[in-house]
């Protein structure tokens, strides 16, 4: 593929740091999908018939709908489809048929928590990936720009970046596969990502073990959203202040101002225990409850 669409063909191409960039769009005329297969038809040049290119591809998510344009591009190494499909969405749900909800809690010391008490914790491998991409960034800050030792470094970067944004997807598809299958209302907080992860380690990128958190918050949030639209559920996104500060006990509401960082929530009005995060997903919920009205008090 790279040859039919290299630099000679005319096609966009973009210099990045880790090599050339290409990517350009098909539109819906100018394609067909058989069988796992691109049909690309070139039609004529200088009055000759072109032949038909075909190109075999894995899918990673299964085709649903009609599929409209095709975006091609050429990234770390490999040859990406983003194929772009019309899908009928289901009508929301009527209101008073929501019977299960949660709420969910994305947070620093476990990737999420939810109302139910479930937890996912930050995998143990992102310790390792930090730790080999540090190692990385540093031989490359010995090489020289460029030599061949430095892209050597570099290819090795790109793939194991490559199988660890793979993993990382997988994880996050099938946590919110999970979420939303469980639940008619997902409630989730409205994040300022930038604010949560630590300072120093903005620099190192985004294979830290921080990167790869906001990543993840990221993409769950963005799995949720279009999987629970596509299943006809609701989502709803509420504001962050105070849920970790608040006891979700139904008979108190208490903020509790002097909370430290402690795992354990507990409530001095009360004495209500619980996990910290699993009492913001409960808060998050509740906030959700009350602005579409599901619940009066408060
Ligand atoms: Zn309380």
């Amino acid at each position: 593929m790279k040859k039919i669409w290299g630099k000679k063909a005319g096609y966009p191409r973009e210099k990045t740091e880790n090599g050339w960039h290409d990517s350009f769009s098909i539109q819906q005329s100018g394609y067909q999908i058989k069988d796992n297969q691109l049909i690309l038809s070139q039609g004529n040049h200088e009055g000759k018939r072109q032949p038909k290119i075909i190109i075999p591809f894995e899918l990673t998510n299964p085709l649903k709908g009609e599929t409209k344009i095709i975006n091609v591009s050429w990234k770390k190494n490999q040859w990406t489809l983003n194929i772009a499909c019309d899908i009928e969405i289901p009508p929301q749900m009527p209101l008073s048929e929501i019977k299960k909800m949660l709420g969910i809690d994305r947070g620093v010391r476990k990737i999420l928590a939810i109302s139910e008490g479930w937890k996912l914790f930050n995998p143990e491998y992102w310790n390792k990936i930090e730790k080999k991409y540090i190692e990385f960034q540093r031989s490359l800050d010995r090489k020289v720009k460029g030599s061949s030792n430095w892209k050597k470094v570099k290819s090795k970067m790109s793939s194991m970046g490559k199988k660890t944004s793979n993993r990382m997807k997988d994880l996050c598809h099938k946590t919110s596969r999970e979420l939303v299958d469980k639940s008619d209302l997902l409630a989730l907080e409205k994040l300022e990502t930038s604010k949560m992860v630590s300072k120093e380690n903005k620099k190192v990128g985004k294979w830290t073990r921080d990167g790869m958190l906001k990543a993840c918050w990221g993409k769950l949030a963005f799995f949720i959203v279009y999987k629970a639209k596509g299943a006809g559920k609701w989502y709803m996104f509420v504001s962050p202040s105070n849920t970790s500060k608040r006891c979700s006990n139904a008979n108190c509401g208490k903020i509790n101002k002097e909370l430290k960082d402690e795992e354990t929530f507990l409530c001095p009005s009360c004495g209500y225990k619980e996990d910290r995060d699993v009492n913001a997903a409960k808060n998050i919920l509740w906030k959700a409850q009350k602005k579409l009205g599901l619940i009066k008090t408060g």
